[in-house]
Formats: C-alpha cells, structure tokens, sequence
C-alpha cells in the first residue's frame, strides 16, 4: 500500500466513544471538520466550515473544533484496542464530509491499520483519485446516497452528483465491504423511482453488506440557532415519508434507524 502523504494535523469537531450505529459492534466515532455539500437537511451544521468556529451552548461560548495531530489521534484510538477487538468493534470517521481531509484521513489510518476495523461514513463527494487512495485503509464504507438525479441533486445539496456516481459504481465493483445509507427526507428522496435508480446501481455487488434507511431526524434543526444560522428547509419536515423498499424485495438486507 502506498503512503502518498505526510499530512500531521486535521481538524475535528467530537469524539463519541461506544457508537452501536456506525459500523459493526462498539466503535468510536470522529467527527471531521469541513464538507463540500449543503444537504438541506444536514443535522450537524456545525461540521460544514472546514475551520474551527464558536457555538453557543447553554449560553456560554465554545469553540467548536480543534486541530489534532494524526499520531495524537492514533494514541488515543489504540488505547482502547481491546474494547475494540473483544466487540468486533473499531473507528469510524465521519463529519462533516472525512474526504474533505483526505490527506490527514491516510495519515492517522496507516497509524492504526492492521490493529483496529475502520469504516469511514461519507457522501462520496471527492476526486475518484481521492477515494480510490482512501479506499485500501478501510474495512468498510458508509456510503450516502442523497438522491439519483443530478438535477435534484444540485437543488437540494448544492453540487450535482456526477462525481458521486463515479466513486459509487467504483466501490460496487472494489471488492470493498459496503453499506448504502439513504437519508430518507419526505417529498425529496423517498419516490419509488429513486429507490429503483439506487437498487439498480448496487443490486449486484458482492460486497454490498445492507442498506440502512435513515429516518428524516425531526431535530435536525436544533444546533443551526447555536451557530448564528436559521434552519429553513425547503421540503415540509411533517409529512410522512414514503417507504418503498425494493432492496428487501430484492434480497437485499434493508434496516431503518
Ligand atoms: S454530506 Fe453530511 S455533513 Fe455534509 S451537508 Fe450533507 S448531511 Fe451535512
């Protein structure tokens, strides 16, 4: 495998330590600064900038985000190798979008790899050379999947997904161990003919582990206030979602959260 880059610091914003939800048994879970996208329902608003910014909380300010160094982080993760190995648990790097620091993601993985099971979660919006590097440090990949259509793509999430859809069909034929994760958000994702463009792209890889359906999270808006922002999204948040679920039709092993 080959070591592309010396990156000593990131940015990150939490560390949540015993995630049941982000891979396969006990895991630590860490929040990377910084994502490309602007997902109209994105519940952690304050993982957006790629820079360290200030929130209020409980009426005090604090600051959101620190730099930490690839070997520091890697410390503090082999530290509890044990938990790992005895849940058949590990890390899982989220954010904000973990590509985003693409660099600093190999730096600290190499550091813990083959000691610990990594998983990233990510939308898939980098440079196919971006995540074709990436890829060989991890286990498993969390993949988003927003919406088929490029053009509603762009509507709802800022960018068009052309470049997802190349490191998508990439992962389906990797070899790599993957879960599809749909955000379901009510009158923008959930129609029957997105769900069939989605099952018709995944429906035949091997190493597809399950789709995991995610609920449009009703609190999304919570923290937007605690950065100074407003939470306006453009789709009714109190309409019922429609749910086709062509994946467990379609023998493939579909759970919602
Ligand atoms: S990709 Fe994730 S972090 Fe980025 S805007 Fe969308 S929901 Fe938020």
């Amino acid at each position: 495998m080959d070591i592309i880059t010396n990156i000593q610091e990131g940015i990150i914003f939490s560390i949540e330590e015993f995630a049941v939800n982000d891979g396969p048994g006990i895991r630590t879970t860490i929040f990377l600064k910084g994502c490309p996208l602007r997902c109209a329902w994105c519940h952690n608003p304050e993982g957006l900038s790629p820079q360290p910014q200030y929130m209020i909380k409980k009426n005090e300010r604090v600051l959101c985000g620190y730099k930490i160094s690839a070997d520091k982080l890697a410390d503090q993760v082999l530290r509890n190798k044990e938990i790992y190995t005895l849940n058949k648990g590990g890390i899982t790097l989220t954010g904000g979008e973990p590509l985003f620091q693409a660099n600093f993601v190999i730096d600290f993985l190499r550091r813990i790899k083959p000691s610990i099971h990594t998983a990233i979660e990510t939308s898939g919006y980098a440079s196919p050379d971006t995540f074709q590097k990436v890829l060989p440090w991890l286990d498993l990949v969390l993949f988003d999947i927003k919406h088929m259509d490029s053009e509603e793509h762009r509507k709802y999430v800022g960018v068009d997904n052309k470049t997802i859809q190349k490191n998508l069909r990439h992962l389906c034929s990797s070899g790599k161990d993957f879960i599809i994760r749909i955000p379901l958000i009510p009158g923008v994702n959930d129609s029957k003919e997105n769900m069939l463009a989605i099952l018709n792209v995944i429906k035949d890889s091997k190493s597809l582990q399950r789709v995991e359906i995610l609920r449009y999270n009703k609190i999304a808006g919570a923290k937007y206030p605690m950065i100074g922002q407003e939470y306006q999204p453009p789709f009714d948040q109190t309409a019922i979602p429609n749910v086709y679920d062509v994946f467990t039709e379609n023998n493939i092993k579909t759970i919602v959260l």
